[in-house]
């Protein structure tokens, strides 16, 4: 048995997008700056993926401009406004994205001030916390659109109606929510918005910034000046094609493959109460489902240390996750329960679940089996140890 339950952290690549990257590399290996029609070729598919790309989210095709994932757009986006000024002040809350959080930090190195939100006990910004910190001297609002962890989903565009004609710009991280919720730039109200192709069914290493037309952002890559001067470097072309093709495929599939990712979830949360499992708690909203990703489950059981109950659950063939996929292995409690102000308890025996379309109930009871044999068990041993 192996059941893989860690979509957060990536996804099985749609055939489809392997089938057209293993085009690219074989037949269509041209540089889309080529202005013969090796180059021609390459460029009218690098030009279809944009248009693909933009599609998934209401943009222009122009406005899409390719990276190497969702690190370097989320770093592109905060940087490249800073880039424009010499100071000013930003706002982004305490459980953004660590790619979101060090380049903050790395400005705040540089004389920026950066506001860091503390959400509520499930995971909420407001928009009146947002409002209650703007500035006269605010840049830029970086707000994630769902998080990583606890799925929890963010009010974007009520900020989006908040910061109209106020002259700050306003990002969303939607890495996570593209593919599993509606995300619409127009009815976000978004400036700017990153993506990552590894995500949703496409290749690893791929990704998107979303900048509105009109919008000013600094380059942080220089060298010849491809993706319109924002972003150097020859273009990753199997990788843009294969991001282009899975945006398409989610563009049609997503509310159905949302609904088989709930469905799951919901099992194996019903099924470890029916098991008679005591003593666990859903990390982040466990009142309103529709404010938390249909995929998304984060639990801590008492008593039992998450890093050893995630090898047990591996021995057992279920592949699961502490905190993100990127901290985990730092030993550290995550930082986004530590933001909610959880008990030691909670924060030490967390895990992330998180459910794909190709998951099943069948798998989500067997998983359930699987954590309710080891819970009990991890219990059972410090009892025995204790006594
Ligand atoms: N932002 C969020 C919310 C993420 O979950 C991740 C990846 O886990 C990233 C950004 C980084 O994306 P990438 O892996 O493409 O660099």
């Amino acid at each position: 048995m192996r059941i893989y339950l860690d979509n957060s952290a990536t996804t099985r690549p749609y055939p489809e997008a392997v089938a057209a990257m293993t085009e690219v590399l074989r037949d269509n290996w041209g540089n889309p700056s080529g202005i013969h029609s090796f180059g021609r070729d390459a460029f009218d598919a690098m030009a279809g993926a944009r248009r693909q790309v933009a599609a998934l989210i209401g943009a222009d095709a122009a406005e899409i401009y390719f990276t190497s994932g969702g690190t370097e757009a989320d770093n592109l986006a905060v940087l490249g406004v800073a880039g424009r000024f010499a100071r000013g002040h930003i706002i982004t809350c305490a459980i953004e994205h660590s790619a979101i959080l060090n380049s903050c930090r790395y400005l705040e190195q540089q004389g920026f001030d950066v506001t860091y939100l503390r959400p509520d006990m499930a995971g909420f910004i407001s928009v009146q916390q947002v409002a209650a910190a703007l500035r006269p001297d605010t840049l830029l609002v970086s707000i994630m659109h769902a998080n990583n962890e606890i799925g929890t989903i963010q009010p974007i565009a009520e900020i989006g109606q908040l910061l109209q004609n106020r002259g700050v710009l306003l990002h969303t991280d939607a890495v996570q929510s593209a593919g599993k919720i509606p995300v619409d730039v127009n009815e976000l109200g978004v400036d700017m918005l990153t993506l990552s192709s590894h995500k949703l069914n496409g290749p690893k290493g791929v990704g998107a910034l979303y900048v509105r037309h009109g919008v000013d952002i600094a380059p942080r890559l220089f060298g010849g000046g491809q993706e319109n001067k924002l972003r150097s470097g020859t273009e990753n072309m199997p990788g843009i094609v294969g991001f282009g093709c899975a945006a398409e495929l989610t563009r049609g599939r997503w509310p159905e493959q949302a609904q088989k990712s709930r469905l799951a979830r919901d099992e194996l949360l019903r099924e470890l109460t029916r098991l008679g499992l005591t003593d666990f708690v859903v990390n982040g909203e466990a009142e309103d489902w529709s404010r938390r990703l249909p995929g998304n489950l984060n639990l801590s059981f008492r008593g039992v240390a998450a890093g050893t109950l995630l090898l047990m659950l591996d021995m057992a063939g279920v592949a699961a996750s502490a905190a993100s996929s990127c901290s985990a292995g730092s030993g550290e409690p995550s930082h986004v329960l530590q933001a909610l102000g959880l008990d030691e308890w909670r924060l030490t025996s967390a895990i992330r679940l998180t459910f794909g379309w190709e998951n099943t109930p069948e798998e989500a009871r067997l998983a359930a089996a699987a954590i309710y044999e080891q819970v009990n068990w991890l219990r059972s041993e410090a009892e025995g140890g204790l006594g």
